[in-house]
């Protein structure tokens, strides 16, 4: 959710239902820690040890900068007591938080930019200067890029401010915006969420799959790397000192970006997310990090998550996750496996854009980019960090 704060208008004959939340809606907004729960100790470690470090960022944040309601320091201290390890700022149209970035004891800052287009939301990240407002993006786009800089579309299918540009010269889009979907719920659902039952069970009830962007998204993914992310699109409203939409504590423990990296430095943190070394976590319910998509020969690594390989015999693809779940992989767009448990093995004997799908408790719960294996068109790439095993 970007900008205006969602209005809730209520109707006459819900006038009493409306009041009722009202009433109630110190419920949600009792103190809650919110992170994710424990691991599951009972799961056996991975056959496969991946040797870059798994780093739960937060992107797409907003601040008192522009309409979020809380500062950098203050929200940093949030992502902080959660173990985030990056948290990216992005506020309307201005980068003036980047004199805030930094290192909060171990949380990086960064601060890019929300920026209007014409065309919809760009996230412009490495970047040190905005840039102006409603224009048209193609340019944007190019510029930013040339300048070393990283885009991406926010919430492409949000009913307002949807995305209508080009995906060609993107680097990628938020698969996954949590404010658009939360407020593309029906209204009741979102009085609900607002008090009726604390926030994080509601919002667990209201998250969706994003069914359609996923479908958009295996087809852009045919002809090029693009790179899926999540937004957390966090502001922290209140409308009320009783009522609140998305505080921070929940918006941050929600859903992550989780990077793969060999270290968190700002120029490891934009590669990783350059090159699609990350997945989705949805940490609020269970923490995710540890979870490994791996190409093997010979059990030794060839490719991670995001990375290309050029097609060959032999090869092996290995799932993790720190949970028992539902694992599903996709080649092409198509399911192609789907088991329960807390691994998957398979011999590899197609080319094609793999990526995985974890579900807990029949929610989504992790979205891995793909690996790009043996596609034609792509080049291969050498693995850097297969050179770490
Ligand atoms: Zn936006
Ligand atoms: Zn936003």
């Amino acid at each position: 959710m970007c900008r205006e704060i969602p209005q809730l208008q209520f109707r006459p004959l819900r006038l009493t239902s409306a009041l009722l939340v009202w009433l109630l809606a110190g419920c949600g907004t009792l103190p809650v820690a919110y992170g994710p729960p424990p691991a599951d100790v009972s799961t056996p470690a991975p056959a496969v040890e991946q040797p870059l470090l798994d780093a739960p960022a937060v992107i797409h944040v907003h601040t008192t900068y522009s309409d979020g309601h809380k500062s950098i320091p203050a929200i940093a201290e949030i992502a902080q007591r959660q173990g985030i390890r990056v948290l990216y700022i992005t506020d309307h149209d201005t980068v003036a938080g980047q004199p805030d970035a930094g290192w909060y004891g171990n949380t990086l800052v960064l601060v890019g930019e929300e920026l209007s287009t014409l065309q919809g939301h760009l996230l412009r990240l490495n970047t040190t200067h905005s840039l102006p407002m409603n224009q048209d993006a193609a340019p944007v786009i190019e510029r930013t890029s040339a300048e070393g800089g990283l885009t991406f579309a926010a919430h492409p299918r949000k009913f307002k401010d949807p995305w209508t540009g080009e995906y060609d010269s993107l680097n990628g889009f938020e698969v996954y915006n949590l404010a658009a979907d939360l407020v593309e719920r029906p209204i009741p659902r979102l009085a609900i969420a607002g008090g009726l039952l604390p926030s994080s069970l509601a919002y667990k009830q209201l998250m969706h799959r994003p069914d359609e962007l996923l479908v958009q998204w295996d087809r852009l993914t045919q002809t090029r790397r693009v790179v899926g992310t999540a937004g957390s699109d966090a502001h922290g409203h209140q409308f009320t000192p009783l009522l609140r939409f998305a505080p921070y504590d929940l918006a941050l423990a929600f859903v992550r970006t989780h990077l793969l990296l060999p270290e968190v430095t700002p120029d490891a943190v934009h590669r990783a997310l350059a090159e699609g070394h990350a997945y989705i976590g949805f940490d609020i319910f269970g923490d995710t990090t540890g979870f490994t998509f791996v190409m093997l020969r010979n059990n030794r690594i060839v490719a991670s998550i995001g990375d290309r390989h050029a097609f060959s015999d032999g090869l092996s693809a290995y799932v993790w996750a720190p949970r028992v779940c539902a694992i599903r992989v996709f080649r092409n767009g198509e399911l192609v496996r789907a088991t329960l448990g807390y691994e998957d093995r398979w011999n590899v004997e197609e080319p094609g854009v793999y990526r995985v799908e974890c579900e807990l408790a029949g929610r989504p719960w992790i979205i891995s980019n793909p690996i790009y294996y043996g596609v034609p068109q792509q080049e291969e790439s050498v693995n850097e960090y297969s050179k770490l095993t």
